[in-house]
């Protein structure tokens, strides 16, 4: 069972958690509906007030000088009840208090209390309309329960006592009554107790629902991450942020799906930094990783949105270039190779100079992978380092480039 809806987190006596902060969350969230319900309750009760005016003139007609009294006592529950309205109306939070409520009611009681006197000879009418009173003490206002008990009690204890002082009752009906205010009172207060406790419990219950759905978002929402997070660690290079080799590869079958279908040429390039472990040697690995970082920007910077670099392995990097043929591949190769040759000091924070060899070989008709012209352009890669590094190299297309075969 939840920490919201615990059998003992409701005091059925008091009528509220026992938590006094769950208390008065319970009560903000219900207040829009207490009032409207004070509301209606008020304007029943004043109508009700109202038009029992015309049973007193039926009864003892206007002549009456008991009439002028319960015209006056009836004007002013009618006046106070009609107050409270439209207090709650302009002011719903007044609700949460325990004095409006309780003092329009403790007066409306008291006038009831105050026909008995006005009208003894009616009294077993009265009876029965106190009987109703008193259930409407119970359940038809919002009010703590031992303010409703006490209300009740006032009522049905000062009507008794006024009948039995001021009016002709017989020992008989007396007791009747009494037995009968008994009976209604128990019911009321068993009644308003329940929908007290009731309405709590369906509140912990909407908590606990809150409370198990944040739990869920939050765990989705760590799910979620944890998944971009994994995804992305498949997907990039460690060290550079770059693509690593598999992502190159996957992005790469996009292209080459897009070049077939539009008959456009792919080049790929192989970049490896020219005796990068000398680098390595004199300033030390971290420094190397470093300058691995540094050139991975530079050529990221040089590249079109469109090309697709990524991290081979190493201190070799490779890009596929689409929509791009050998001639348009090669000034980008000799743009890459400049700017890594431009890097210096400024970029490294350390004397030290880098230079890049790059073979570029474009992808031939019927290759549903990188990797054969891969493979051609490192052997243009191995070339231009025999021929002294720091140079583009490009592997020429094969015969069956020169004569494309039907796929
Ligand atoms: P060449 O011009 O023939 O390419 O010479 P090279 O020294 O660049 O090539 P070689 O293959 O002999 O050495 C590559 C070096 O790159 C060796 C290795 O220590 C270094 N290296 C590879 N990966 C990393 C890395 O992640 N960090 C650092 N700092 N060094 C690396
Ligand atoms: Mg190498
Ligand atoms: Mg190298």
């Amino acid at each position: 069972m939840s920490r919201w809806r615990q059998a003992d987190s409701i005091s059925d006596w008091l009528g509220r958690f026992h938590n006094p902060d769950l208390e008065a969350r319970f009560s903000r969230h219900v207040r829009a509906e207490s009032a409207a319900h004070v509301v209606t309750s008020g304007l029943v009760a004043a109508a009700m007030f109202a038009a029992f005016g015309l049973s007193d003139y039926a009864l003892l007609g206007g002549d009456d000088p008991a009439m002028a009294g319960l015209i006056t006592l009836r004007a002013i529950v009618v006046t106070a009840i009609l107050a409270l309205v439209m207090a709650v109306r302009r002011r719903p939070a007044l609700v949460d208090r325990v004095w409006p409520v309780n003092a329009v009611i403790a007066l409306g009681i008291t006038a009831i209390i105050l026909i008995v006197p006005l009208r003894p000879e009616t009294i077993d009418t009265q009876a029965p309309a106190v009987m109703v009173s008193v259930i409407a003490v119970y359940l038809f206002f919002p009010n703590r329960t031992p303010w409703r008990l006490a209300q009740s009690l006032y009522l049905s204890a000062g009507f008794m006592l006024a009948a039995w002082l001021l009016a002709p009752v017989p020992a008989k009906a007396m007791t009747a009554y009494i037995l009968l205010l008994i009976l209604v009172n128990v019911v009321g207060l068993l009644t308003a107790m329940r929908l007290s406790r009731l309405r709590r419990e369906q509140y912990a219950t909407l908590l606990e629902e809150r409370e198990v759905n944040d739990r869920l978002q939050s765990e989705i929402a760590a799910r979620q991450h944890l998944e971009s997070r994994l995804t992305r660690m498949v997907r990039t290079d460690e060290l550079t942020g770059l693509n690593n080799r598999r992502r190159v590869q996957e992005l790469a079958e996009q292209v080459l799906r897009l070049a077939r279908r539009e008959d456009s040429p792919v080049t790929v390039c192989m970049v490896d930094l020219d005796h990068f472990k000398s680098i390595n040697d004199r300033f030390g690995h971290g420094a190397g990783d470093s300058v691995l970082v540094r050139v991975a920007e530079c050529l990221r910077e040089a590249l079109r949105e469109s090309d697709i670099l990524g991290r081979f392995g190493g201190e070799e990097f490779m890009v596929v270039l689409p929509r791009t043929g050998l001639d348009e591949a090669g000034e980008m190769a000799e743009r890459l190779r400049r700017a890594v040759s431009g890097l210096g000091e400024q970029d490294f924070g350390l004397p030290l100079r880098v230079t890049a060899t790059l073979g570029l070989a474009e992808l031939e008709p019927g290759e549903r992978t990188i990797d054969p012209a891969l493979n051609r352009a490192d052997e243009a890669l191995f070339e231009g380092k025999r021929q002294g590094r720091n140079r583009v190299l490009v592997a020429r297309p094969s015969a069956a480039r020169r004569q494309p075969a039907a796929e």
